[in-house]
């Protein structure tokens, strides 16, 4: 508490200077400046590099940036805490534009602590526009700090400074504000301030994120986005990173010096004026956000209740989208994560007083909460309180902890209690039973000190799994059945039990089951657009290509589909609807627009193809990416538990009956049971099976040569990777 009260000049006055670099700033031109900045913290070096052409023709930007300079950057034996892993922040061409809904996306690639693979999160906020209106397209830091720093880029004197920083906040909530006030130049210059930030839970746990800040002038208050999945405020933490802070003043409608403005106007028109006439009959997203999506996915039996074993619950009312739209401060202007975002759906509730924790008896103001957020903590763990989700997560923000990792773990843990492999005297008290909101909190708290339960708890999913078994002789067949996670990562949270075509969505991802890369519950579960399987193959093909594009250029996908033209259902059926063809054709136009290149829908879909299959490989490089690492839980696929089993049973029973063709009169829960999961796991097999053929993969779900050589990323090392693979493990 003593460090709250110190004044922001003391703070200031406490900082070291141990680096510093200055550079021409600016020099962006189409989108681009063809520059990352490179900080080491072991060794207090910064550098500028230039981006290749070849780089840049090859990869795009953004995420592909990223991609490739970390795997430039580690080895197959570099571990998420080794120096040489670094965090590397990303813009994108389109990235900074303010006429179009949802161009301000930070893009961030890590090797992850939960997967120890390569991750990739993409967060709101105003840093990266900063970062490349500064100079910059990329920020890419490797090493480890002795002791806690703050890396400053000021981009319009053209410096960057590395600082130690002893006496600020390590916490959220308290560190953006300190340190906008330390370097903003008055009131006015604080919307000039980006920060990114991460927490005490962060640096306990595996399951750390980063915020990303901007400055909310209506509230007067500091606004935080995060970059959640896969634990990279875990690897800031590491490196004794508090904050990366950025300051940038002269944001203009032509910052990015774009090619042609008439085609960015002309898209930016398009996609504005829908959301104002059409977002209140649709989403509603500027009312509540992804909020929608509760009573949407509680209507389909979609929404994970009790650690993902049922999909609906009789009191979600209690959190249910009605409730939300009274709760969250509303039409604020600033609810846009970057400017110009007509859709501004970044939602806050203000004034909500704590009731636990070290800011107990605050007013804060909680920003969300998402759809994720609420059905994770509500549902997932049985808590149906709006005060409780808004408390849990706002410590988890505050304490850069990713609220979905953590509900789907503690979600777990409830289970683990209720079935007897967690005890009371391994919770040292806590009374971890689904629906006790007191202990869930607790426990959050725990993990933000490193404490108790909560030291174990926020390992995640596969690290508590492989402790119960090797030290608790718990069943490892059930723990696997249960735990909601694949390649390391915790599922986010959506019910795939009826949609096979989701279940490969999570399984087949390439940083884990996250449904970034592609949410086909809607078309495959409630409208049945892709009965087949190759139906489901062509959009587990197109899709996670089409979503990953937005990454590689700096864009949101919310505005994508989650508004679509009046007439967009009428002209096109189907998949073809799906793809909501008139924005496909704004993005085309953004490209060019920005860059000066044409862009069809398939040279999008190869831009993106470049980096999904390199980032496969990238997977390979490091130990995974085969099929065995596709597996997912049994409880993606089907009924585990017996009450499971009855919760839908005429459902189950008809698909035995008319599918599998099972008599099953007189049959028990149990052989019932037994006779469909060998059904649903051959289904699951056989999915993964006609998208890797339709990828271009093997059998074994890698990459095949032709495929690399297509795509020109048979680069020597990536050859070299392939001829190990095929000489060792098919
Ligand atoms: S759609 Fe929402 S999340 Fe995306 S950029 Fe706009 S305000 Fe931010």
């Amino acid at each position: 508490m003593g460090e709250k009260t110190r004044p922001a000049e003391e703070l200031k006055e406490a900082h070291r200077v141990l680096a510093s670099f200055e550079f021409e700033p600016g020099g962006v031109n189409r989108g681009y400046t063809d520059r990352a900045l490179y900080v080491n913290l072991s060794e207090n070096r910064i550098e500028s590099k230039s981006i290749p052409k070849e780089v840049k023709d090859r990869f795009t930007g953004g995420r592909g940036y990223g991609l490739w300079y970390l795997w430039q950057a580690v080895s197959r034996d570099t571990k998420w805490n080794d120096p040489e892993n670094e965090i590397i922040m990303c813009t994108g061409p389109i990235c900074g534009i303010t006429q179009y809904a949802g161009s301000g996306k930070t893009h961030v690639v890590s090797l992850s602590p939960e997967t120890g693979s390569v991750n990739d999160n993409n967060c709101g906020g105003y840093f990266a526009p900063f970062l490349k209106f500064s100079g910059w397209d990329l920020l890419e830091i490797q090493g480890k700090a002795e002791k806690d720093v703050i890396i400053l880029i000021d981009g319009n004197k053209g410096k960057v400074t590395i600082e130690q920083a002893p006496y600020e906040a390590v916490d959220t909530y308290l560190l953006v504000e300190q340190l906008t006030e330390i370097y903003a130049d008055d009131e006015k210059d604080n919307r000039n301030i980006s920060v990114v930030s991460s927490g005490t839970g962060a640096q306990n746990t595996r399951l750390g994120m980063l915020n990303i800040s901007w400055y909310d002038t209506q509230r007067k208050r500091v606004r935080v986005k995060q970059a959640a999945r896969g634990g990279t405020g875990t690897i800031f933490r590491d490196k004794k990173i508090k904050a990366i802070v950025i300051k940038y003043k002269g944001v203009k409608s032509d910052s990015n010096k774009v090619a042609n403005m008439d085609l960015v106007m002309k898209a930016g028109r398009r996609i504005n004026k829908e959301i104002l006439a059409l977002d209140h009959s649709q989403s509603r997203m500027r009312e509540t956000g992804t909020l929608y999506l509760i009573d949407h996915m509680q209507n389909h039996d979609c929404l994970p209740v009790c650690n993902f074993k049922y999909g609906s619950h009789p009191d979600i009312f209690k959190v249910g989208t009605k409730v939300w739209q009274e709760k969250l401060t509303q039409q604020e202007p600033y609810d846009s994560c970057w400017m110009g975002c007509a859709m501004r759906c970044s939602h806050g509730v203000d004034n909500f007083e704590l009731k636990t924790g070290p800011l107990k008896g605050q007013k804060v103001l909680v920003d969300g909460p998402e759809y994720e957020t609420v059905a994770g903590l509500a549902g997932n763990l049985g808590i149906f309180d709006p005060y409780f989700v808004l408390e849990a997560h706002f410590y988890c923000d505050n304490y850069g902890l990713d609220a979905v990792g953590l509900s789907t773990s503690i979600a777990f843990l409830m289970e683990c209690y209720e079935t007897g492999i967690v005890s009371k005297e391994m919770t040292q008290g806590l009374e971890l039973n689904f629906g006790n909101a007191g202990a869930a909190l607790e426990l959050i708290h725990q993990m933000s000190r490193g404490e108790g339960f909560g030291k174990i708890a926020g390992q995640g999913v596969h690290a508590c799994k492989q402790l119960f078994v090797q030290k608790y002789d718990a069943e490892p067949k059930f723990l696997q059945d249960i735990g909601m996670g694949c390649k390391g990562m915790e599922f986010s949270e959506y019910v795939t039990k009826e949609s096979l075509a989701q279940q490969g969505g999570y399984g087949l991802a390439n940083k884990g089951p996250h449904h970034d890369e592609a949410w086909l519950i809607s078309m495959d579960q409630i409208k049945n657009q892709i009965p087949t399987f190759d139906d489901k193959a062509e959009a587990l093909y197109y899709f996670p290509l089409f979503r990953t594009w937005f990454s590689l250029v700096g864009l949101c996908k919310l505005p994508w589909n989650d508004i679509e033209p009046a007439d967009n259902q009428e002209i096109y059926q189907g998949m073809e609807a799906a793809k909501v063809p008139e924005h496909v054709q704004n993005y085309c136009w953004l490209f060019e627009g920005v860059t000066g290149k044409p862009l069809t829908l398939e040279g999008l879909i190869l831009q993106s193809e470049v980096a999904h299959n390199f980032q496969r490989l990238f997977n390979l490089k490091m130990g995974y990416g085969t099929s065995k690492y596709d597996t997912i839980p049994y409880r993606a696929m089907g009924p585990v538990t017996k009450e499971e089993y009855e919760s839908r049973k005429e459902r189950y029973d008809k698909q035995l009956k008319e599918i599998v063709g099972l008599d099953i009169e007189g049959k028990s829960t149990e052989e019932k049971m037994e006779a469909l999961r060998p059904y649903r796991e051959e289904q699951y097999q056989k999915l993964c099976d006609v998208v890797y053929k339709r990828r271009g993969w093997d059998t074994n779900g890698v990459p095949a040569l032709e495929t690399v050589k297509r795509l020109k990323i048979d680069f020597p090392d990536v050859l070299k990777l392939l001829r190990e693979y095929r000489g060792g493990e098919k």
